[in-house]
């Protein structure tokens, strides 16, 4: 924590700089400024927000869910899930996941289908 009188007092303001990627100014608010002071960040954010923005959907920190079909072991109804199934562990789907798990089953040995 920034302390008044343990030596140093650090005040914040608004501050312009240029983005890596674009070459743009971009503007560092004070606001910004004490998160990444209090985060203990202590690299200046080096490009603006909307390169910051393309360069996550580049790295592609948020991909798709990719959807599997499966067979309900109880029902035998198709669902589809957001995950591969491991080899032999029955999956269900959400109805027979809710039935099973009011039955007192130990549903953790089951995976959830949505
Ligand atoms: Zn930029
Ligand atoms: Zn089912």
């Amino acid at each position: 924590m920034w302390e008044a009188g343990e030596g140093f007092v650090v005040e914040f303001s608004d501050r312009i700089l240029a983005c890596r990627d674009c070459g743009k100014p971009f503007t560092w608010t004070a606001g910004e400024q004490t998160f990444y002071a209090e985060k203990s960040l202590m690299n200046e954010p080096a490009r603006c927000p909307e390169c910051r923005a393309a360069r996550k959907a580049r790295l592609g920190l948020e991909p798709p869910r990719v959807m599997h079909t499966i067979v309900c072991a109880e029902c035998g109804q198709e669902t589809t899930v957001p995950f591969v199934p491991r080899n032999g562990r029955p999956v269900l789907c959400s109805s027979c996941f809710t039935k099973a798990k009011a039955a007192g089953m130990d549903v953790r040995a089951v995976a959830l289908a949505d």
